[in-house]
């Protein structure tokens, strides 16, 4: 009789009695990061797909220092600036891996006072600039659990939003684009930005954790007849 590989178990085999696991391996390899970044649009993924509901994978070392990674952080910035986003997890534009980027940028500061928000207000909600980031393999830390509710929408939810709570003050704790760690301590809207994009590596949306009454559609008020 023949072996047969095809009889072994999926994830692991029986070798002298003992049982022996394969090592996971990846698909999201510098080769596969550039197919995708070839065939791939400037579209942010959409709740549905299900690579948005997958557990993000660790990256290797290695191909945080490949060319396809600074491609893939750069279509990542692209897809979240062209929908004017302030932050992006790769898992929305197709790619599984531990890695998001995030900026708070004077315009979106301004676009926020052009709907009528108070200064009083941006302070309640913490509001302050980054400079653009990116995080791999992060962890997370709460340092003030308390709670703040605040409205928040996701680029891979278009045209919704609801208001979600977060706690108040994290570290986070990742390596950069050169692989070298780092760590940081923040709270308000930065650490709701930081908190929504960790939810994306791990599958997870704001629609899961939201309270629920307050999910809108943006221009609900577009429908009302005049
Ligand atoms: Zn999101």
């Amino acid at each position: 009789m023949a072996f047969s590989p095809v009889k072994l178990p999926k994830f692991g085999f029986l070798y002298n009695g003992l049982y022996i696991t394969c090592r996971h391996v990846s698909k999201w390899i510098p080769s596969s990061l550039r197919t995708l970044l070839n065939i791939d649009s400037l579209q942010a993924r959409q709740v549905g797909d299900p690579i948005l509901r997958e557990q993000a994978e660790i990256v290797d070392i290695s191909t945080v220092h490949s060319p396809e990674f600074k491609q893939m952080v750069e279509r990542m910035f692209k897809v979240m600036r062209k929908a004017k986003g302030q932050g992006i997890a790769a898992p929305q534009i197709g790619v599984g891996l531990q890695v998001f980027a995030m900026e708070y940028t004077g315009q979106h500061m301004k676009e926020l006072k052009d709907q009528g928000c108070s200064d009083k207000e941006m302070k309640r909600m913490g509001i302050a600039l980054v400079p653009p980031r990116v995080f791999v393999n992060p962890e997370i830390r709460i340092i003030d659990s308390t709670l703040l509710a605040f409205r928040e929408g996701c680029l891979s939810i278009e045209g919704y939003s609801a208001l979600v709570p977060r706690a108040k003050e994290i570290e986070i704790t990742a390596l950069d684009m050169e692989a070298h760690p780092i760590t940081w301590r923040t709270m308000g809207w930065p650490a709701r930005i930081i908190q929504h994009e960790m939810d994306h590596l791990k599958g997870n949306l704001y629609i899961d954790t939201m309270m629920y009454k307050s999910f809108m559609k943006n221009d609900w008020g577009n429908y009302i007849k005049k």
